[in-house]
């Protein structure tokens, strides 16, 4: 955008109504301070964030919003901002924080921000040439050079997402048609020819690893195949898919006349952070035939990193998930979903004669819609480009490997902690453990399971920390996921503390009554 260094004609400033509020070549200088101050702001409460979160309850918290009168504006974004601090800022869940140890968030980095900024100014869309221009071309360099990073070949393409969920639901669209064409193709001189749709769904099949992403079951269920169709495989203790237990239910299903549409292969699961033997995989992909995909949401970092060699065999994937916003420091959304053979990405295409007409086809114009599953779709991609070309991938990587590393430190400290189990030496930057009293204190499973639940809840309460919690074997467990190289292992230990605390004082306080009620039931 060029500099604008006149001051703006008075009557823009004096505009009244919803035209002073649109940005153009007349309210440059409104939108400069406008955005100036809420970045302002944000910086101002960063600066001073003490804590990940402040332990707002949402009953504390939602009379305030309600409050708020949408039929009365304030008029001026000043107003606005400071009633923001009250309603939002104060109270977020702040991801930056290095003792924020919860989810999948990452801290993001500037110039991913700055892209942010850039994108929502200009708003691309980019679902044809004309409406991004040179946005669909960026995007095209940086699927190819996520492409090329995985290794998938000459013909591979892709196109951005919303989200893991979104790339998980689109390859599977992919893998299902594809393996629709091939049975109607393998019944083609059948008598009668080739079964309808509606005969070969019922018999598709997705093979996933018991440890895999739930979207891969929602996509099953919103592709018309239902939650059934994906058969769990099971995992060996480091919560991996077994290769041997993937063979036999390949060969099941064959036995039973059910055509296998797609494995799934997850390199980073969200709860272990396990990455699945991909070369094992993708041979007996090979040998029955069928779409390998790999969800690497979580793992895709490594594709940067100093451990890139974790990633092997994805190159053999037919189709690939990435979240930039997961490993690669991006802000929400900034996915994508990668094929290794570009023509099947027609499957999503439909030609619609307002946007993108056969005939712009044949002329070769650019277009992603044909491609996506979404039609207006943000420019995304530019926080990605910014990133790789202010700070580079090199540098994304050290940030990853960071954690990684932070990871395996923290799994001493808990292996050495008597307070603690800890589930599985992690892969990339997850620990699952549990708090267990000492053996010396006979308490009931029950309790102790109660007592964990209430470790995380007492903690997110107080504010200092946040972590995440799952279910193993049955058990509640606690959870880090660590994405923030401002982590630091004083911090990790910290917080090991003051879950013990929690988890202690709320034995001390309900095991004397445990003793006197009949036999606990596991809850
Ligand atoms: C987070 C995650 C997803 C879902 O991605 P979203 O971006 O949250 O939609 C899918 N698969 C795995 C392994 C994940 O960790």
């Amino acid at each position: 955008m060029a500099e604008d260094p006149s001051p703006e004609p008075v009557s823009a400033q004096a505009e009244t109504g919803g035209r002073a509020h649109l940005f153009n070549d007349r309210t440059t200088e409104r939108y400069r301070r406008s955005v100036a101050d809420g970045v302002g702001l944000v910086a101002a409460t960063v600066a001073r964030t003490a804590a990940p979160f402040t332990g707002v309850s949402p009953a504390r918290l939602a009379p305030d919003i309600a409050a708020v009168d949408l039929e009365r504006p304030l008029g001026d974004s000043a107003a606005a901002l400071a009633e923001l601090e009250r309603v939002y800022l104060r109270d977020a869940v702040y991801f930056h924080h290095p003792r924020y140890l919860a989810h999948l968030n990452c801290p993001v980095v500037i110039p991913a921000l700055l892209g942010e900024a850039v994108l929502s100014a200009v708003n691309s869309s980019l679902d044809t040439w004309d409406q991004s221009a040179g946005g669909t071309l960026i995007e095209r360099r940086l699927i190819e050079w996520t492409a090329g990073r995985l290794g998938l070949g000459d013909a591979a393409d892709g196109v951005f997402t919303s989200g893991g969920t979104q790339s998980n639901l689109h390859a599977m669209l992919l893998a299902r048609d594809e393996a629709c064409k091939a049975v109607e193709k393998e019944a083609a001189t059948a008598p009668g020819g080739p079964p309808p749709k509606a005969e070969i769904l019922p018999r598709l099949r997705i093979l996933a690893s018991e440890c895999g992403h739930f979207s891969v079951a929602k996509a099953a269920a919103i592709l018309g195949l239902g939650y059934e169709a994906v058969i769990p495989v099971p995992c060996d203790d480091r919560r991996r898919m077994r290769p041997a237990a993937l063979a036999r239910e390949l060969d099941r299903c064959r036995r039973e006349g059910l055509a296998v549409m797609a494995v799934v292969a997850t390199a980073g699961t969200t709860d272990f952070g396990s990455i699945d033997p991909l070369p094992r995989i993708a041979d007996l992909c090979a040998r029955a035939g069928t779409w390998l995909h790999v969800d690497a949401a979580y793992g895709c970092g490594l594709l940067v990193s100093r451990r890139r060699h974790l990633l092997d065999g994805i190159e053999r994937a037919d189709s690939v998930t990435v979240d930039y916003h997961k490993s690669f420091f991006q802000p929400v959304s900034s996915s994508a979903v990668l094929v290794r053979d570009r023509t099947t990405l027609s499957h999503a295409t439909y030609h619609a004669d307002y946007l993108n007409p056969a005939r712009s086809a044949e002329q070769r114009i650019p277009n992603q819609v044909d491609k996506s599953i979404q039609t207006t779709r943000r420019f995304d991609a530019l926080k990605l480009w910014l990133t790789l070309r202010v700070m580079g991938a090199d540098a994304v990587g050290e940030l990853f490997d960071a954690v990684v590393d932070r990871a395996a430190e923290a799994w001493e400290l808990l292996a050495a902690d008597p307070r603690f189990t800890v589930v599985t030496r992690p892969q990339l930057s997850t620990l699952v453990f549990r708090y267990v009293p000492p053996p010396a204190r006979a308490v009931s499973p029950a309790l102790v399971d109660r007592a964990n639940l209430h470790a995380r809840e007492a903690l997110a309460a107080s504010g200092e920390a946040m972590v995440a919690g799952t279910v193993v074997d049955g058990a509640h467990h606690l959870k880090f996921t660590l994405l923030n190289p401002e982590t630091s292992l004083h911090d990790i230990a910290c917080v090991l503390d003051l879950l013990a605390g929690h988890a202690e004082r709320y034995l001390a306080e309900h095991a004397p009554a445990e003793a006197r009620l009949p036999a606990p039931r596991a809850s």
